[in-house]
């Protein structure tokens, strides 16, 4: 009896020194096999957003790159981006082993000419529309008080320019350099990832104000005496956009208003012309041939400024 026990105790001990043993080593190659194969999971989403220009202008037809990279990679056609033009085309057809198509000019046409928002600021009435409808924080500013746009973090979107409701907002041509942005190359590191990060920022921040708001607006609703001062707000509010909206629409401001796009589209043919001249030497090249096309753009937006033509000029508003 005893030695049939020192056996099976044995057998025992054997048993668990093997499976200890065997666990140990498991757990070494699998630490092993994780360092030395270790694979670099990046999403097809993340890696198409990577190729667009982040502008995040909305012209595809989505409110941001990001969404516009998720509806390309369920199969979306890959053509719809006028900031990023035939180089962002190329760079997703060769990432997505397909042919590259033409862009489709009715989302807009691409253009060489980089511009940025400019606030006149001395007509500036710190409604702060406009920063609710910047998509990457780039203005900054505070109810009733001058706004000013920070213009390394402008992308050009144009998205500021309609809601301004005394139309105090320009756009404006400016000088191609490394610390400005424009989408240039696929692999570009010019500011893309910061404009990237700020689209993102923005939203989640809008999302805590809203959150913030309901929360204030439920208190509120909980006492008679706010919702007194909040009607009155209201109304005071009301009268300030119906006076502006008179201002707005008296033929006075909409001459000035002509005057001005005449003399933004006058500007930005003038930038493209002076841009084709430096380029002549190199022709027959693609940057030529985007200089060419860039002119015929400012001509065309020139000639719709001139002829008040309001619908096409809405049509080629991205034209510069
Ligand atoms: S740059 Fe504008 S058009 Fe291009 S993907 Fe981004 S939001 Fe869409
Ligand atoms: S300032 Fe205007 S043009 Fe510049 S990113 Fe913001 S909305 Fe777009
Ligand atoms: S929308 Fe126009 S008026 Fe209103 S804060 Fe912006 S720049 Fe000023």
């Amino acid at each position: 009896m005893e030695i049939y026990d020192i056996i099976i105790q044995k057998s025992f001990y054997s048993a668990l020194m093997v499976f200890v043993s065997f666990c140990i080593f498991s757990g070494m190659l699998l630490s092993y096999a994780s360092i030395k194969f270790k694979v670099e999971i990046i999403s097809a989403v993340e890696k198409i957003d990577g190729l667009l220009p982040q502008t995040q202008c909305g012209q595809c037809g989505y409110p941001g790159c990001r969404p516009y990279a998720e509806a390309i990679a369920v199969g979306d056609a890959i053509n719809k981006c006028p900031p990023g033009g035939q180089i962002t085309i190329n760079a997703l057809a060769s990432f997505l082993d397909m042919s590259p198509p033409s862009l489709d000019n009715q989302y807009g046409f691409s253009t060489d000419i980089k511009t940025v928002a400019l606030i006149r600021e001395d007509e500036c009435i710190g409604c702060t529309k406009c920063i609710q409808a910047c998509p990457v924080d780039a203005i900054l500013g505070a109810a009733k008080q001058m706004h000013t746009v920070i213009k390394k973090e402008c992308t050009g979107c144009d998205l500021c320019i309609d809601p301004c409701p005394v139309d105090c907002i320009d756009m404006v041509s400016v000088e191609k350099n490394l610390s400005g942005y424009k989408w240039d190359q696929p692999q570009s590191i010019i500011n893309s990832d910061r404009a990237r990060d700020r689209f993102v920022y923005q939203i989640e921040r809008k999302d805590k104000e809203l959150a913030s708001k309901s929360v204030i607006r439920n208190r509120r609703l909980a006492s008679s005496k706010n919702d007194k001062m909040t009607s009155t707000t209201n109304n005071l509010l009301k009268e300030a956009m119906k006076q502006i909206e008179a201002k707005k629409s008296t033929p006075e401001a909409d001459h000035a208003r002509f005057l001005r796009r005449v003399a933004r589209a006058k500007d930005q043919l003038h930038t493209a012309e002076k841009k084709l001249k430096e380029l002549k030497v190199l022709t027959n090249d693609d940057k030529y041939k985007r200089a060419v096309a860039s002119v015929e753009s400012a001509r065309i937006r020139l000639a719709a400024a001139q002829s008040s033509d309001l619908s096409k000029l809405k049509l080629n508003e991205h034209i510069i």
